[in-house]
């Protein structure tokens, strides 16, 4: 089972919720596929095993047989390949490795090389297996070091991901094949404009889920109830508690100091596991 965690923006305490629902279940692998800003291993403090590249085929121009045609950068969308008087320039951040401008080269003057884009870091913490991927600074695209952490799931009983925050591709590629999501957000009227936008799109992806309020006491009801009309679930409410807070900003996961945050996180998986199971018949 996958249980994936996300919210509609960064800094809703999201990571705080996949890291301490992971702890308090056993000891679940945990996979962070916020790879702009991967920050599970940040509180789980994991050793490194292995670190692979993520890389993408991008077009290597041969000199000697192009004639400078200009059929490549006429076929490609992206205008990541461009035939001047002296030869073609490949930006590899605009391409999209489609492999359209190789096929099209009536020189066969286009190969293909592999651009690193990303790594996937394998580590382990305490016994977990703990995955995350580290989008390379400057490369606009995260869905395929996405797709490279989520390929290192591995068949245990149950995996928890944390989801880039947002609604776009990168999300959507992390939600796919998920069994649960998780929406964690903030009780105030920017959290509700964020939530609705989630679940806009999850409800397309027809997963079920529910919603972790945290912050609880920040803000207003409106988060409640919306969830209320649209008959969505509220799984749990974090209060806002300087004792948490204090926790959250030393990076350790409440569970490990406050036990009874154990045992709600262990019913909530409880109750979604229900729910799965409920879903699949
Ligand atoms: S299509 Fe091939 S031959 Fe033509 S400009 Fe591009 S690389 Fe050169
Ligand atoms: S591989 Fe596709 S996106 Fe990249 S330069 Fe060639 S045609 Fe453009």
């Amino acid at each position: 089972m996958i249980v994936t965690v996300a919210s509609g923006k960064g800094g809703t305490g999201k990571t705080t919720v996949a890291v301490n629902l992971a702890l308090s279940i056993g000891d679940a692998p945990i996979y962070d596929c916020d790879v702009e800003e991967p920050n599970v291993h940040v509180m789980l403090q994991p050793t490194e095993l292995e670190t692979r590249e993520v890389q993408l085929p991008i077009p290597e121009v041969n000199r000697e047989s192009c004639t400078l045609c200009g059929k490549c950068a006429e076929f490609c969308q992206f205008n990541a390949i461009f035939v001047g008087k002296n030869g073609v320039i490949v930006y590899p951040e605009l391409c999209h490795s489609c492999g359209g401008c190789a096929l099209v080269c009536p020189e066969n003057a286009i190969a293909e090389v592999g651009h690193t884009v990303g790594q996937v870091h394998i580590t382990e913490a305490n016994g977990r297996r703990v995955v995350y991927g580290e989008l390379t600074i400057g490369e606009p695209i995260a869905t395929s070091v996405i797709k490279a952490v989520k390929n290192e799931v591995v068949g245990t009983e149950v995996s928890i991901i944390d989801a880039p925050p947002g609604t776009a591709c990168p999300v959507i590629e992390t939600m796919r094949d998920s069994d649960y999501l998780i929406l964690v957000t903030e009780p105030t009227p920017f959290g509700l404009h964020d939530l609705k936008m989630t679940v806009d799109v999850v409800r397309e992806l027809s997963i079920p889920f529910g919603v972790i309020v945290n912050k609880a006491g920040i803000g207003d009801d409106s988060v409640t109830e919306y969830c209320k009309g649209e008959g969505i679930p509220i799984l749990m409410e974090i209060p806002f508690t300087r004792r948490i807070a204090e926790l959250y900003s030393r990076g350790i996961p409440f569970v490990e100091e406050l036990p009874e945050w154990r045992e709600r996180f262990q019913q909530l998986f409880r109750a979604i596991t229900e729910e799965v199971e409920h879903h699949d018949q």
